[in-house]
């Protein structure tokens, strides 16, 4: 399977958010690989999903700021596998994969 889901070309953010809204757990990664957070700012995890409109792998990151209020964010990457998405978590933290990863991604 290396489908990229349909959200990631969408540029009107609601419909974006609707699309990825639909996304169907595969495996939680938690929150740590060897030592490395799996999010960015306070707490979070990291979470493959499928697509299963466009029957495609996406990587999501969910992060929480903690501030006034709690403020959370989440990323989403195209991936072409479990094993691309277990790669990425043993190489890369909250902040390095944002910056690391070279394909398809939405950062928020
Ligand atoms: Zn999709």
């Amino acid at each position: 399977m290396s489908n990229i889901c349909k959200a990631f070309e969408m540029t009107d953010t609601k419909e974006q958010r609707e699309h990825f809204s639909k996304l169907e757990v595969v495996e939680r990664f938690g929150d740590e690989c060897n030592g490395k957070d799996l999010y960015k700012h306070h707490e979070g995890c990291r979470i493959l999903k499928r697509c299963p409109e466009c029957d495609a792998l996406v990587l999501c990151q969910y992060s929480v700021l903690h501030f006034y209020e709690d403020e959370n964010y989440t990323d989403y990457f195209s991936v072409a596998s479990r094993e691309e998405a277990v790669e990425l978590n043993e190489k890369y933290d909250g902040y390095e994969i944002e910056k690391e990863f070279k394909g398809k991604k939405i950062l928020r």
